[in-house]
């Protein structure tokens, strides 16, 4: 394991001292002190200092002139910041993946791959740098006409807890790519990875004062980074309620913000699939992360004559993945995040067991220390009752049976929610008429969860707007700008000769 620079030498939780980075210089932050524990033993993990309101203001003001200060910097050397970056987060993989599985609870080898990814992610970006292109238009006239794309200025990125660095890195690195500062707000309850990112980040060599790292409680410092006059766009993931507060207020400044958003995703058995493909799939795309994961899987669809099978089998997988912390290697579901989530959770599933739900595994805490709930799966409810329609956060797998693809076309867009969706078929112009026909803003068939950083992500109705990753993901933190060259040798024929 690579050392964390600047960190404890504490070889297996590298806890980042008491210090948050405004605009380049690391400083205990002007807020109260955020409390972060382990989620497998409710232990104390660190204690941070958060964000205050000077601190944003004086971020934002750092980030102005490290903007007017690298304006020039061209594509290669921008994407040269974001390689370092990527190399050094690769040094210190293992580091990062155990401070990540010590704050948010995840398994290792998730967070391993969230690291992986989070580097491939800057790589990426580097390479989106370096060969973004502006556009000559047809012009209609004697002009030249070209498009080309500058960047916003300071730009805000608020993240969530369940995928911390993975879900910063998508937003930092196309957002230096196209040349803004970034203040990034990481959720309370998981500030530790995001900090050890921005360690990361000044070891690299990136400008001083074009990245901040400000946690904070989101009504505090998140909403002050949302208000701030000189923020010109933010970039959130979380929760709907709060991105719909979020887009109020963008929508107030005129700025533009793109929303990541929850979701209640179906997946779907057709009568032909594969089921040894559809049932792992399933149980992976619901309970990997715990199922605090915005694409969960968490309505499976069956058909109605084949429903007591896959259930059965859904069931009997369920039972058999192994729960425990998550730095035990064997792990398959760990602890959810807090305890905190853990009840509200379990709330959730009494209110379904009260709504008339059958609970065929799982269904209560399991005792002890730790936020441990067990994959649990539940049938019997109606389409509209809260189980099938809200965001439950965790490892709760709702069936439902369907009789004909009416029906199960009704059942999967019937929800607020359209962010993903899965497919398990061998019939491919059934898949594809099926994808067209859910209201998604991605679809997976057979296959689930996958991800990869050159494909657009992103989600339609209540579950967000805009989309992260590839191409365009950098043109979301640019403006547009159009230039004409004039070309023609005599004065306009308008103001006659003069
Ligand atoms: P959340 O909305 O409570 O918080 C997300 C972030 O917003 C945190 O950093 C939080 O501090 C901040 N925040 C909270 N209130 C704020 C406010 N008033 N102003 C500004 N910032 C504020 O969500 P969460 O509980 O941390 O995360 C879980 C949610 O995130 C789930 O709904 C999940 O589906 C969603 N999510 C979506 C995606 C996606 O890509 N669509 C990915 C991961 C998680």
């Amino acid at each position: 394991m690579g050392p964390v620079d600047g960190f404890p030498a504490d070889p297996v939780r590298p806890v980042p001292p008491d210090e948050i980075l405004v605009g380049g210089r690391w400083r205990r932050g002007g807020g109260d002190p955020l409390v972060t524990r382990d989620p497998a033993d409710g232990r104390v993990l660190a204690e941070i200092h958060a964000t205050g309101a000077g601190d944003v203001d004086e971020a934002v003001c750092r980030g102005h002139e490290a903007v007017r200060l690298t304006r020039d910097a061209l594509p290669h050397e921008r994407a040269r910041w974001l390689t370092a970056i990527a190399a050094l987060i690769e040094r210190d993989a293992e580091g990062l993946a155990r401070l990540q599985t010590a704050d948010t609870g995840k398994s290792i080898g998730e967070t391993r791959a969230l690291v992986a990814s989070a580097a491939g992610t800057f790589r990426y970006f580097a390479g989106v740098a370096e060969t973004l292109e502006g556009a000559l238009t047809p012009p209609r006239g004697p002009y030249l006409t070209m498009s080309t794309h500058e960047p916003i200025g300071v730009v805000g990125a608020i993240t969530p807890w369940n995928s911390p660095i993975a879900s910063d890195a998508q937003k930092i690195a196309p957002a230096l790519a196209a040349g803004n500062a970034v203040l990034l707000k990481p959720a309370e309850w998981t500030p530790l990875v995001a900090l050890a990112l921005g360690r990361l980040v000044c070891e690299a060599g990136l400008p001083e004062g074009l990245l901040s790292v400000l946690p904070g409680p989101g009504p505090v410092t998140g909403d002050a980074i949302v208000r701030h006059p000189g923020v010109g766009k933010v970039s959130f993931t979380g929760g709907t309620a709060t991105g719909r507060a979020i887009g109020a207020i963008a929508a107030r400044k005129i700025m533009p913000v793109s929303l990541e958003l929850g979701g209640k995703s179906p997946t779907i058995v057709l009568p032909d699939a594969d089921l040894d493909l559809a049932v792992a799939g399933i149980l992976f795309g619901i309970f990997s992360s715990s199922g605090q994961s915005c694409v969960a899987g968490s309505r499976v669809l069956l058909p109605s004559a084949m429903y007591d099978e896959v259930l059965g089998r859904l069931v009997a997988g369920a039972e058999k993945l192994r729960v425990g912390p998550g730095d035990d290697p064997s792990t398959q579901v760990a602890p959810l995040v807090t305890a905190e989530h853990r009840d509200r959770v379990a709330a959730m599933v009494d209110r379904a067991r009260a709504d008339g739900a059958r609970v065929r595994c799982g269904g209560a805490p399991l005792p002890g220390p730790g936020n441990f709930y067990p994959p649990t799966i539940l049938d019997g409810l109606p389409a509209d009752s809260a189980a099938c329609q809200e965001e439950i956060f965790g490892p709760v797998l709702v069936a439902l049976p369907y009789t004909g693809e009416e029906e199960l076309v009704t059942l999967a867009n019937a929800t607020v929610y359209g962010l993903a969706c899965g497919i398990w078929t061998r019939d491919y112009r059934a898949a594809v008429r099926l994808a067209r026909r859910v209201e998604a803003g991605t679809v997976w068939i057979n296959t689930y969860k996958q991800f990869s950083v050159s494909t657009p992500f992103g989600g339609e109705k209540e579950s967000g707007l805009g989309r992260e990753k590839g191409r365009e993901g950098v043109l979301a933190y640019t403006r547009q700008k159009s230039l004409y060259w004039g070309l023609d040798e005599r004065p306009n024929p308008w103001a006659g000769p003069v």
